[in-house]
């Protein structure tokens, strides 16, 4: 007999970063879609953490605490996921706190190049618009250059104006990768490295990655990601189990504009991964802390 595991989605992202579903809503579609135990990683926030408790609660969902951590990783930016730490630790949300300020001077800058470069105005207003006084992400700034008709998609504000190397990107010294996992750990979680793939890293950078998540401190990475196609799991697959690291599996969903994502059509982790809840006996309470 084969051990079936619940459905996890230890990935996605609400309101209250750059996700298009409340924390609340956001629940009520991973239940409908047959998750049973989720982590909601917003963009180095946790604001939609006791929301979201609340709603798994009334559905028998489980619920994981989860955050994304922007990092940086020589010149690139890396994500990490915490999962499963106490949300109220201080030096934890003193990091992310810091983070979010970083966000707030990125974003003036790339308005001030949007506008230089590209003739548009009021692009910081234009992004607050959509970000509702929470944290501002690059995806508010490509929802408000979509809906003002500067680009077609989401996708070509990326690819002309907000992409790594375009005119209004921003390169942003974040925090180092080893406080991100740090912070997590400090916090008595598990960091993992967000889909690897995504990062374009040849096979000597990703491997020298890896060795200094694991020296920092770090457990797991996604193997299964909505960001990543079936290749990446498999060769993903291969270094978490070279570099004995814990498996994770995550759709990153962000909402309904992602047509073509959907969160139960996420595959479940390769049989012979460890996955990465095994790395918890017990699941902290969210709703239960100050
Ligand atoms: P930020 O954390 O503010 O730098 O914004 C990064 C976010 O923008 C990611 O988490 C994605 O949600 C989104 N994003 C990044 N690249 C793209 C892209 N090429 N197309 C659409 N969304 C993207
Ligand atoms: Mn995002
Ligand atoms: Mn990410
Ligand atoms: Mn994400």
């Amino acid at each position: 007999m084969s051990y079936l595991s619940k459905k996890y989605d230890l990935h996605c992202h609400s309101t209250a970063s750059d996700g298009e579903l409340s924390p609340d809503e956001l629940m009520r579609h991973a239940a409908a879609n047959g998750v049973q135990a989720i982590a909601l990683t917003d963009h180095d926030v946790t604001d939609g953490l006791k929301p979201a408790a609340l709603a798994a609660a009334e559905l028998g969902l489980e619920l994981i605490s989860g955050v994304e951590i922007s990092a940086s990783w020589g010149k690139h930016l890396i994500h990490i996921v915490g999962l499963n730490f106490d949300i109220d630790n201080v030096a934890l949300q003193q990091g992310l706190a810091g983070l979010r300020e970083q966000r707030g001077v990125r974003a003036e800058k790339m308005a001030q190049r949007l506008q230089k470069k590209a003739g548009i105005e009021n692009a910081l207003e234009g992004a607050q618009r959509y970000s509702k006084g929470r944290i501002l992400s690059r995806t508010h700034f490509a929802q408000f250059l979509c809906r003002e008709g500067h680009v077609k998609s989401l996708q070509s504000a990326f690819d002309r104006y907000l992409g790594d190397g375009k005119p209004a990107y921003i390169k942003s010294e974040w925090r180092p990768l080893e406080d991100a996992v740090g912070w997590i750990t400090g916090a008595g979680g598990v960091a993992v490295i967000a889909h690897p793939a995504r990062y374009k890293l040849s096979a000597t950078k990703l491997r020298a990655l890896i060795e200094d998540f694991k020296a920092a401190g770090g457990t797991g990475i996604e193997v299964v990601s909505g960001s990543q196609n079936k290749n990446d799991s498999r060769n993903i697959a291969e270094y978490a189990r070279r570099y004995e690291l814990m498996a994770s599996v995550g759709s990153d969903y962000h909402g309904p504009s992602q047509s073509w994502l959907k969160m139960e059509a996420i595959p479940p982790l390769p049989a012979d991964c460890v996955p990465i809840w095994q790395s918890w006996g017990e699941v902290k309470a969210v709703e239960g802390m100050a």
